[in-house]
């Protein structure tokens, strides 16, 4: 359980962080959408700047509630209603509704990809509104914010959870349900490059392949285009790297950053700068990596990435941030140096023993 399939002897956090939902929580989650009057109004909430995983799981859970019957419906997310260029084909846009424009007492709110309830914004009060919350989630730091969680620190994706519960729930996958679920799978495993790319997360891949979807197109859609300003901007941010060989106990730290002006130049939008950590990790000289991306004047989103050898959850949840032990990230506050201190001064700590 805990830690098996990781670097040997890691203990990580005092929770179970192993352990996934019990078969009380599965039936809990069961009888709460069985439940449902047929014009009960339904919420799903995804976490701010929604990635692959947050929408797709969420777009592909309502469509899949769709099938059911399931009519009063919406999707949203906190902060500005864009969705990002990539993510703009998926199906099942069409219930997407902006914050603002949310069921302000919906019978049944159900989060997707949300670690902890800050990850809703503004929408967060719903949890109390609502009668009856349920978070579908795989991260270990999840705080169990829901009435009901099914929260599986094990699972590759929110989707691999979604999956599970529309199956117990007797929907057949379709072509629409199985592209969001693909795209969400896609993207929390970089393409089924990361560890937790388990024979189960192949077999799901298989039965949403059966479907009929195209997957040449959707990666090519989702992962391998962007505008050339944004090709341009990354050049340049690429081009400011900086090599610290001797940090986080000498696995070696690498980083670089994006402001507002950067994005201006190249009249490119924030998201565009996901992508940028993905060529910043190759570096084979650092164990951890680091994208600092300006989103205000004095407000920056850190994301943070490790080989292996430490533990970034760690740095980001002493920095107020969250996320999975190799990708992590948080809310950084005044300029760049002073953001990227606070990270060396966390490293140490984070560093993994080796194994004996
Ligand atoms: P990102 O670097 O944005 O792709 O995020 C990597 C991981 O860290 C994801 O699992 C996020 O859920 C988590 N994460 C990123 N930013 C935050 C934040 N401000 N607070 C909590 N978790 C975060
Ligand atoms: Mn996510
Ligand atoms: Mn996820």
């Amino acid at each position: 359980m805990s830690g098996s399939g990781g670097p040997a002897g890691v203990v990580v956090e005092a929770a179970p962080a192993g352990s996934g939902p019990t078969p009380d929580d599965w039936a809990a989650a069961e009888s709460l959408l069985r439940g449902l009057s047929a014009d009960a109004r339904v919420l799903l909430i995804c976490h701010v700047n929604p990635d692959g995983d947050a929408l797709g799981s969420m777009l592909g859970f309502g469509l899949g509630l769709r099938s059911l019957g399931v009519h009063r419906m919406q999707a949203t997310f906190p902060g500005p209603p864009e969705v990002p260029e990539p993510l703009r084909g998926l199906p099942g846009l069409d219930l997407l509704v902006p914050a603002i424009e949310a069921y302000p007492d919906p019978e049944l709110v159900i989060c997707f990809d949300a670690a902890s309830e800050s990850r809703l914004g503004e929408l967060v009060d719903r949890l109390d509104t609502a009668g009856a919350a349920l978070v579908l989630d795989h991260h270990a730091s999840n705080t169990r914010f829901g009435g009901v969680n099914l929260v599986d620190p094990r699972a590759a994706a929110t989707s691999v959870v979604a999956e599970q519960l529309l199956s117990r729930l007797g929907v057949v996958l379709d072509a629409e349900i199985a592209e969001c679920l693909y795209v969400a799978l896609t993207t929390d495993t970089g393409s089924f490059r990361f560890e937790a790319t388990t024979p189960a997360v192949h077999q799901l891949a298989a039965r949403l392949l059966a479907t009929g979807i195209r997957p040449g197109d959707i990666s090519r859609r989702v992962f391998d285009t962007r505008p050339f300003g944004a090709v341009r901007l990354f050049g340049e941010a690429l081009g400011r790297a900086r090599l610290e060989p001797a940090a986080a106990g000498g696995r070696g730290f690498v980083w670089t950053w994006a402001g507002l002006d950067d994005l201006a130049r190249h009249g490119q939008r924030p998201y565009v700068l996901e992508a940028l950590i993905d060529s910043v990790r190759c570096t084979a000289e650092a164990d951890v990596s680091c994208v600092v991306k300006q989103t205000t004047p004095a407000e920056w989103a850190v994301s943070l990435r490790s080989k292996g050898g430490v533990d970034v959850s760690r740095v980001a949840v002493a920095l107020g941030g969250g996320g999975h032990r190799f990708a992590a990230g948080f809310t950084g506050r005044g300029t760049v140096e002073e953001v990227v201190d606070r990270i060396r001064g966390q490293l140490d700590t984070a560093v993994i023993p080796a194994a004996d």
